[in-house]
């Protein structure tokens, strides 16, 4: 791949007529129109563009090969953070976005209840699972259907746009009737025919990291997501694998920082599957915050003894409200801010 670099005052034209040499080739084109230039993504899988040839075109200023393997996702593909609007909100502009709410959507009064809770704490984006990937093929599985009516009825009630998961591509059409982004989960980070399926849709993403995957691993599935031309994607860290037992996972705060230089795209911290354990939600929630996540994801339940799922990890809706004010103290301390 190579990235073609237009002049500012570069024309319609012109920019035209490097994209048809470009097709000419075979090569699937990806347009980035930035504030003050325009950047043209060559991807071959045809025959070669010759460089130097394109490079001559008139209004190229220059032409950069992308030599990392994920290329729509870099920051040598796009130097400005991703930034897209979601309700009111802006995702990755700089202040940070808090969705939370239950690890699954229980009955229909405990989403509404929860999600009156967690926007009065300060959530701009409600969470809740529907169709859940569980470890155990006997534990509760979600409400399915059922469960993306609760969430819309959540959001109709409070304003909150809804994120929740979807297991497969088949269940693509029928999540986004209900929900607002879609959050590819942990175990379907690799799931390409899902990746295809939810890149298609157009639906804002939510890719969560494997839980032993690679941090590069990672970026080439929002690769998959980006080439079908669907740029709202955003990177979630929810911890991973490692020797360590005493937490349920060990949140890595290294991927926020490395996920950042190395993608355009909003990184969002997962606090409660980083740890397991709500005694520690807090605290890598506000680790997540000062090392420069653009939003987190964290859950929360009015009664987390009986939750149906990860009620070890959930937090009650004061001490979220609590931590929300905390990080909004940290996100000030290195010139952001929580989302208001
Ligand atoms: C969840 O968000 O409830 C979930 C199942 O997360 P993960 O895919 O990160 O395990
Ligand atoms: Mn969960």
């Amino acid at each position: 791949m190579m990235i073609v670099i237009m002049k500012a005052e570069a024309t319609m034209r012109e920019k035209s007529a490097v994209i048809a040499r470009a097709e000419d080739f075979g090569c699937q084109v990806h347009l980035s129109e930035g504030k003050e230039r325009t950047i043209i993504g060559v991807i071959g899988n045809g025959r070669v563009v010759d460089r130097e040839q394109m490079e001559r075109m008139p209004g190229v200023e220059r032409v950069v090969p992308i030599l990392k393997p994920f290329k729509l996702a870099s920051r040598e593909f796009k130097a400005e953070d991703t930034t897209f609007s979601l309700g009111d909100h802006v995702i990755g502009g700089g202040e940070i976005i808090v969705m939370a709410g239950p690890c699954s959507v229980e009955s229909r009064t405990q989403i509404i209840e929860t999600a009156i809770a967690c926007k009065e704490a300060g959530a701009q984006i409600l969470r809740g699972g529907a169709f859940k990937p569980r470890t155990s093929p006997y534990a509760f599985q979600g409400l399915g259907e059922e469960g993306l009516r609760y969430l819309a009825e959540a959001r109709e009630i409070t304003g909150m746009p809804v994120i929740t998961e979807v297991m497969e591509p088949a269940m693509v059409p029928l999540v986004c009737e209900y929900a607002d982004i879609l959050q590819v989960g942990a175990r379907n980070m690799q799931n390409y025919a899902l990746l295809h399926a939810v890149g298609e849709s157009q639906y804002p993403v939510l890719l969560k990291r494997g839980m032993s995957s690679l941090i590069e691993e990672w970026l080439m599935c929002a690769e998959y997501i980006l080439s079908h031309g669907n740029t709202r994607v955003m990177l979630c860290e929810r911890g991973i694998r490692t020797f360590e037992t005493y937490t349920r996972n060990t949140f890595d705060i290294n991927a926020i920082p490395v996920a950042k230089q190395l993608s355009h795209l909003p990184v969002v911290a997962d606090p409660s599957h980083g740890t397991g354990k709500w005694e520690y939600v807090a605290s890598a929630a506000k680790a997540g915050v000062a090392a420069g996540a653009d939003g987190l994801i964290i859950e929360v339940h009015l009664h987390p003894e009986l939750a149906m799922s990860d009620g070890a990890q959930s937090l009650k809706p004061e001490k979220f409200a609590r931590l929300v004010r905390e990080m909004r103290a940290i996100a000030q301390a290195v010139g952001r801010d929580i989302l208001s």
